[in-house]
C-alpha cells in the first residue's frame, strides 16, 4: 500500500551512511557525473571515521616516493598476509590486493582536497615505513570530504535512517528511510551503496557472527548497528561471518577518553594542517612531543609490558579479578561499571619513565610514558602516600585494595612486587569495540553477493559494511579500506547500466 505521507526522491547513486566510505563514494560518484544522495542516520556525518586515530597505510604514495622509500603494493599485501597468518585468521587475497593497489591513489585524492598527512612513518612488523597520519585529527577527513561533496552537488540527508531495501524482481532499486519529516522512499536509478559501517552496536549480530563477544563491551560508535548487513541479508545477501574466518579481534582495552580535548578542537584548515605537518617533521622533538602526546593519550590503552613488570588490574570495588598475564581484557567488561584501574607502586612508576618501559604505544608515531599521562591526562592519574590513601582518592574500598595488592605480591617473582610507596592508580580503563569486522560478502567491484556467490543487481557495499572477506590486521587499514572501497564502488555504479 502506498503511504500518502511518504516522500519520494531519486538519484543515480543512493549512499547509506555518511562515514569515510560513504563520503568517499559520494565524492567519486559526483565526480563521474552521477547525482548522489547520502542518507545518514546520525545528526551529522562522520561515523567511526571521525572518531579514529586517522592513520592510513599506503605503498608508493607521493610522500613515500619523495622520501626515497622502496616499497610496492605487493610488498604491502605480503606484509598483511604475514600478519594475518600470525593471528591464524582467514582472509581474501583478492580484496587485499585491490586495497593495496589502490590505497596510494586514495591518499593522493585526499591530499588533493586539502587533507594533510605526517609521514610515512614506520610501523613494525610492516617492512617499510608506510603509515600516513592525518593532521590534526580524523575530523579533517570528514570536514574536507563533506565540503568537497557539497561543492559537487551531493544531497545530504542527516538524521535519516535507512530501514529497508526496495527490490523489484531481483534488482535492488533503492531504499526506504525514516527522516524527521516522516518516511522517504529513495529510488536509485543506477545503484544503492551500503556504507553503513560495522555491527559493533548490535549485540545479537555480534553473538551470531563473532567468537569472542561478551556483553558489556563499550562500543565506540553505537550508531553502527549493522543495519546495512541486516537489510541486505533480507534481500538474500551473504554476511561473511567471523566464525568462518578464525579468531575475531573485536575488543581492546583503552583508557577512557577525556571529556574535552583542546586538540580535537583544532580546525582542520589546510594551511594550518600543513603547518602542523611541517612542525612535526622539523621542530625539535622536545618541543613537539608534549603537543603530540595531548592527542595520543586520548586514544590509547595499556601495553602488555605493564603487566609483565608488575602492574595489577583492580575493579571499582578494589578487587583483583584476573591473571593480568593471561588475557585479562574480556574480564574487564564483566566488572562493576565495566571499569578497572592499573595499580602499581613507586618502583614501577620510576621504571616507566623511559624506553623500553612505556605505558602505551601508537605504533610508528610515539610511545607514552607515565610522565606523559601525568602531564596530559590528570583525570586518569591518581597517587596516594599509602594504599589506603590511594583508594580514598579513586573512591574504592581501602581494605579490599590492600588485600588485592597483598595477594598479588604473593604470586609475583621477586622484583615485581608492589611494596614501595607512594602507590598509583591509572585509569579507569574500559574494554572497547573499535570496529567489528563483519561485513557483507562482496566481489572486487564491491557488488554484494548472495549465498550462492552471485552479485545482487543494483546493490553495492563499501567500508565496514562491505568488508566481508577482508580482515584488517594492524593499524591504518580500516580507513584505507573505507575510503578506497567507497571510491571503487562508486566507479562500479557509474560503469553499470
Ligand atoms: C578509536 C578508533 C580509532 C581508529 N583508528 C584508526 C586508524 O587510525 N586507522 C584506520 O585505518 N582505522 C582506524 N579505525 C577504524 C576506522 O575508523 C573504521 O574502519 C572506518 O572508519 C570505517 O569506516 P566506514 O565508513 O565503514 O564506517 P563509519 O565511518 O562508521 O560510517 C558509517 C556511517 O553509517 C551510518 N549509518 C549506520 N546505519 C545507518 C542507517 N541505517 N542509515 C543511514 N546511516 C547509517 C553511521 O551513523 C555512520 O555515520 C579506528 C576506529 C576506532 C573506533
Amino acid at each position: 500500500m502506498v503511504d500518502p505521507a511518504r516522500t519520494e526522491i531519486e538519484a543515480d547513486l543512493v549512499v547509506v551512511g555518511g562515514g569515510g566510505a560513504g563520503l568517499a563514494a559520494a565524492a567519486e560518484g559526483a565526480r563521474l557525473g552521477l547525482s548522489v544522495i547520502v542518507l545518514e542516520k546520525a545528526a551529522q556525518v562522520g561515523g567511526t571515521t571521525a572518531m579514529s586515530v586517522g592513520s592510513i597505510m599506503a605503498a608508493q604514495s607521493r610522500a613515500q616516493l619523495q622520501a626515497g622509500i622502496a616499497d610496492t603494493p605487493a610488498d604491502h599485501a605480503k606484509d598483511l598476509d604475514d600478519i594475518r597468518r600470525a593471528y591464524g585468521i582467514e582472509d581474501d587475497p583478492e580484496l587485499r590486493r585491490v586495497l593495496t593497489e589502490n590505497v596510494a591513489e586514495t591518499v593522493a585524492f585526499l591530499r588533493s582536497i586539502g587533507v594533510n598527512f605526517l609521514g610515512p612513518l614506520p610501523q613494525p612488523p610492516h617492512t617499510a615505513p608506510r603509515l600516513h597520519q592525518v593532521m590534526p585529527t580524523s575530523r579533517a577527513y570528514i570536514a574536507r570530504l563533506e565540503r568537497h561533496c557539497r561543492k559537487l552537488g551531493v544531497d545530504f540527508r542527516v538524521s535519516t535512517r535507512a530501514t529497508r531495501l526496495m527490490v523489484e524482481a531481483t534488482r535492488v532499486i533503492g531504499v526506504e528511510a525514516e527522516s524527521p519529516d516522516g518516511g522517504i522512499a529513495v529510488t536509485a536509478r543506477k545503484g544503492t551503496l551500503l556504507a553503513s559501517g560495522d555491527i559493533g552496536g548490535n549485540s545479537s549480530l555480534m553473538h551470531a557472527h563473532t567468537t569472542d563477544w561478551v556483553d558489556g563491551i563499550e562500543v565506540y560508535n553505537p550508531m553502527n548497528t549493522g543495519d546495512g548487513q541486516k537489510m541486505a541479508a533480507k534481500a538474500g545477501a551473504k554476511i561473511a561471518s567471523r566464525r568462518d574466518m578464525g579468531p575475531a579481534i573485536t575488543a581492546h582495552l583503552r583508557f577512557v577518553p577525556p571529556r574535552r580535548s583542546l586538540y580535537h578542537k583544532i580546525p582542520p584548515y589546510p594551511w594550518l594542517t600543513r603547518a602542523l605537518v611541517w612542525a612535526m617533521a622539523w621542530l625539535p622533538k622536545w618541543l613537539i612531543r608534549p603537543f603530540a602526546m595531548k592527542f595520543l593519550t586520548t586514544t590509547l590503552g595499556p601495553d602488555q609490558i605493564v603487566y609483565q613488570e608488575g602492574a595489577i588490574l583492580v575493579n571499582m570495588e578494589g578487587d583483583r579479578f584476573a591473571d593480568e598475564l593471561n588475557n585479562p581484557n574480556l574480564l574487564v567488561a564483566a566488572q562493576p561499571a565495566g571499569k578497572a584501574y592499573l595499580v602499581f607502586d613507586d618502583r614501577f612508576a620510576k621504571q616507566f619513565t623511559k624506553w623500553p618501559y612505556f605505558i602505551s604505544t601508537a605504533p610508528g608515531v610515539a610511545f607514552a610514558f607515565l610522565g606523559d599521562y601525568r602531564a596530559t591526562r590528570p583525570d586518569l592519574f591518581n597517587k596516594g602516600k599509602t594504599i589506603n590513601d590511594l583508594a580514598g582518592k579513586v573512591g574504592i574500598d581501602g581494605g579490599r585494595l590492600a588485600a588485592a595488592v597483598a595477594a598479588a605480591n604473593e604470586d609475583r617473582t621477586p622484583g615485581k612486587n608492589l611494596t614501595a610507596p607512594p602507590y598509583y592508580a591509572l585509569g579507569p580503563v574500559m574494554l572497547y569495540t573499535m570496529v567489528a569486522q563483519v561485513g557483507l560478502a562482496v566481489n572486487t567491484r564491491f557488488e554484494v553477493l548472495n549465498e550462492a556467490g552471485d552479485a545482487i543487481p543494483g546493490l553495492y557495499a563499501a567500508g565496514g559494511a562491505g568488508q566481508g572477506g577482508f580482515t584488517i590486521t594492524g593499524h591504518g587499514h580500516g580507513l584505507g579500506w573505507a575510503f578506497t572501497t567507497g571510491r571503487l564502488a562508486a566507479r562500479s555504479v557509474a560503469e553499470d547500466r
